[in-house]
């Protein structure tokens, strides 16, 4: 097995378990793609074995901590069903959902890896080359350890991919930053997958679709927001496939708005309510959604001059920070939308506010939110925190793994 060798006084997060080695760490160690290497102290302590990816700044990441434990393809198997049986309860005959995120990656001890199940379909994002190496590994375990499960699919991010050295350059160019989508085991899943999240059903395109075709992760808010939408006028920014908004008309909305820049996203919002909601209740008192193609940046502007005010607004936007870099450009950003949203609220209206940035920290998030509301003249009190749901966990020594935060907030009178 190759050996990475660390420079002195660059082993302290490895033996905190931070699973992230980044280049400049190292003192020397070659290995190829996804080849599993000796992580080694610049006094020669053997700290643990890792997947080697030469193209990346984050030259290993690790599998495991443990010197004893050589990480073979029963090991990675074993960390498999360990993540499958965490979510035991998603699995159950009472639970409340037919889709959960199986495994979270780094946070369940696999680094790269991404699972997503969505009522018998399993759809993998491996974003490392690592998880690239072990790909048959965890879709043999996945197959096996999955109640139930009917097939297990693959969506590829090219840019990623290129980034870890598994695609060539001509590779990358010629697919233009495409996302791919192909079985791996068992069944193709349909055009659709039906899902539910309580008594609300989803499409979800799994092909076509963000990441693996749903938020998954914002389950937890969306049940927030629901619970507080009774009789409220709701505008649903950046709503993707209807979410919060569905969620928000089976807690008792009056009306909804649903507001996205994309028009295959408004369409599959527009079949979940039907499915969720049925011909008949959709129009029992007037239409309850209204759909909305437009810039959410302009929109609120438009409801601003147009004097438009709402009992709730829902601002999800997409990651407006990818790197450190961005976060000061992503905070004018985040600024922007929550300072318009808190101007559209009626008194006692209620914002629901998030962030997917994960260099965006709760800390600057917060100070955000309270320079807006300074500038849009109004006081807000909070009410609620919300955060990825327990199937997205974040491991305690990986706080970049919480990248999801949300916080719920009321105008006061
Ligand atoms: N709230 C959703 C997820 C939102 S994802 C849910 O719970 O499922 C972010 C969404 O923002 C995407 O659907 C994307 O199409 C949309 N989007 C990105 N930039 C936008 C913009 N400037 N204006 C409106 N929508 C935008």
């Amino acid at each position: 097995m190759n050996r990475v060798v660390l420079k002195p006084k660059r082993d302290w997060s490895v033996r905190k378990h931070h699973p992230w080695i980044f280049s400049g760490a190292i003192a020397f160690g070659e290995a190829g793609v996804g080849e599993t290497v000796e992580v080694v102290s610049a006094e020669g302590e053997m700290l643990g074995y890792g997947s080697f990816s030469p193209a990346s700044q984050i030259r290993v990441r690790m599998l495991s901590f443990d010197p004893q434990r050589v990480p073979d393809g029963a090991y990675v198997a074993e960390l498999v069903a360990q993540a499958i049986s965490r979510r035991a309860a998603f699995f159950a005959p009472e639970s409340t959902t037919n889709a959960c995120r199986v495994i979270n990656a780094e946070s369940d001890g696999l680094p790269g890896v991404v699972a997503d199940y969505y009522d018998g379909y399993v759809v993998c994002q491996l974003t490392s080359a690592g998880a690239e190496h072990w790909k048959q590994t965890v879709v043999h375990a996945l197959m096996k350890g999955v109640p139930g499960a009917k097939g297990v699919a693959e969506r590829t991010d090219v840019d990623v991919r290129a980034k870890e050295g598994l695609l060539s350059h001509a590779e990358t160019q010629r697919r233009g930053g495409v996302a791919g989508f192909g079985v791996l085991a068992g069944e193709e899943p349909p055009e659709l997958i039906e899902i539910r999240e309580g008594d609300i059903r989803y499409f979800v395109d799994v092909r076509n679709g963000h990441k693996t075709g749903f938020y998954l992760d914002q389950r937890d808010a969306r049940s927030a927001v629901g619970a507080l939408a009774k009789d409220r006028e709701v505008l649903n920014c950046f709503c993707y496939t209807g979410g919060f908004g569905l969620a928000a008309a089976a807690g008792g909305a009056k009306h909804v708005t649903q507001v996205d820049i994309s028009h295959d996203a408004l369409e599959l919002a527009k079949k979940n309510e039907e499915l969720t909601l049925g011909e008949g209740r959709m129009t029992e008192d007037g239409r309850r959604f209204g759909y909305v193609e437009a810039d959410v940046f302009h929109y609120l502007r438009k409801c601003r001059d147009e004097g438009r005010t709402f009992d709730l607004v829902v601002l999800d936007p997409p990651k407006f920070a990818a790197t450190k870099s961005q976060v000061e450009k992503a905070a004018r950003g985040y600024k922007d939308i929550n300072l318009l949203a808190m101007k559209l609220l009626k008194p006692n209206g209620i914002l629901a506010t998030f962030s997917c940035s994960g260099a965006m920290t709760s800390e600057l998030f917060d100070k955000v939110l309270a320079e807006a509301a300074v500038d849009a003249h109004r006081d807000f009190q909070m009410i609620g925190r919300t955060r990825q749901g327990a199937d997205h966990p974040v491991a305690l020594n990986f706080s970049e793994g919480l990248y999801l935060k949300g916080v719920i907030m009321r105008r006061m009178a």
